[in-house]
């Protein structure tokens, strides 16, 4: 696979010079977030922008630069665009959704500390993300009225693993948990390391598919200490594997740290073979092993990305015929509560496998 690197007209981002263009904090800071800049940028009409505004009204709204410009603006179908833009369905459209189908909520021991396995545990350590994706099954954690978290609830979560011997792996999410301060993060994952009864550690982070350039050497050297640490991340379609995202996984796979992917099925997105399959093959060039597809949660405001069961049993079917097994997902769809992650598999695979 060549990864081709985009060229930036730097001059529609207010002249900025290309190394503020590769410096995180710039990006954090100049990130979309109003629909007159969208607007702006993207060309979009006024009635268009009018029927946006409940949207960001419910659900927050942020895109960095990098990840606004792996648009293609003169596709309307554009798989980065889809995952990124408001669209007036995400308010409009709340035929199945609930705002939390997982029941996170209900098996929450403390603020912020999800807890559905008896050996692991999910510590949801910030709300804030560097791009909201519009699929996001934590919608709800973004919503205006969402408390954001102190350092009293990261500590009432490191409390309570150390009180509980089963737990055996924290991983640690969010919203993006690479939004943290450093400094905050990195006392945050000693916490956990410290913790004797606590093997391994994993973070789920969108980092270094919409802000790569966070993933510094800094960063890095950080990380590092926390191994065994597993990096979990989200590339839903071929268009984000970039240099720039490439050179980010790279770098933590040389910090010692293995790099997985967790795709989401998505209507108009990735729903198909050919989008999958270059997708897996795409991230197999750069060393990050798919992991899992997950079949889009039932929440509120994200009916429009849900597909058909049958349609991902589809995909998957002809992706085992055809592509190597390192390329190959697990799909799975994740039941409420403690159901965990049901496989899905189709019963032709079953079959010949025995
Ligand atoms: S980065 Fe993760 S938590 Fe944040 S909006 Fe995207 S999917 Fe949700």
């Amino acid at each position: 696979m060549n990864v081709v690197k985009k060229k930036i007209d730097l001059r529609a981002w207010g002249g900025a010079t290309k190394k503020e263009w590769a410096d995180w904090r710039w990006q954090y800071q100049n990130r979309i977030r109003t629909l007159p800049k969208l607007a702006g940028l993207a060309g979009l009409p006024p009635d268009a922008v009018k029927r946006l505004n409940p949207v960001v009204g419910t659900y927050h709204f942020a895109v960095t630069p990098h990840y606004f410009s792996l648009i293609n603006l003169a596709d309307k179908n554009d798989p980065i665009s889809r995952q990124c833009f408001p669209d007036f369905r995400e308010v409009d459209d709340v035929i199945d959704g609930v705002p939390d189908p997982l029941q996170e909520s209900e098996h929450m021991p403390v603020p912020g500390l999800v807890q559905r396995y008896a050996d692991r545990c999910l510590a949801l350590a910030t709300n804030q993300c560097a791009t909201y994706c519009r699929h996001c099954n934590r919608k709800r954690l973004w919503g205006k009225s969402a408390p954001a978290r102190t350092k009293d609830d990261l500590r009432g979560m490191v409390d309570f693993v150390a009180s509980s011997p089963g737990i055996r792996e924290v991983i640690v999410s969010g919203g993006d948990p690479l939004t943290l301060d450093e400094d905050l993060l990195d006392w945050f994952l000693g916490a956990f390391r410290a913790i004797r009864h606590v093997e391994v550690l994993r973070i789920g982070s969108r980092i270094p598919v919409v802000m790569p350039m966070r993933i510094t050497k800094t960063l890095c050297r950080m990380l590092r200490k926390h191994r065994p640490l597993w990096f979990n991340t989200q590339f839903n379609h071929v268009n984000e594997i970039t240099p720039e995202s490439a050179r980010a996984c790279e770098m933590i796979l040389e910090a010692g740290i293995p790099v997985s992917n967790q795709s989401v099925l998505l209507k108009g997105v990735n729903d198909s073979y050919e989008a999958m399959r270059e997708l897996v093959c795409g991230l197999q060039c750069i060393s990050v092993r798919p992991y899992y597809l997950f079949q889009c949660d039932p929440v509120a405001g994200t009916d429009h990305f849900r597909c058909d069961l049958l349609k991902g049993m589809e995909i998957i079917e002809k992706l085992w015929r055809n592509a190597s097994g390192l390329c190959l997902p697990r799909y799975v769809i994740d039941a409420p509560g403690r159901g965990g992650k049901i496989p899905l598999q189709p019963f032709s695979l079953s079959a010949n496998r025995e």
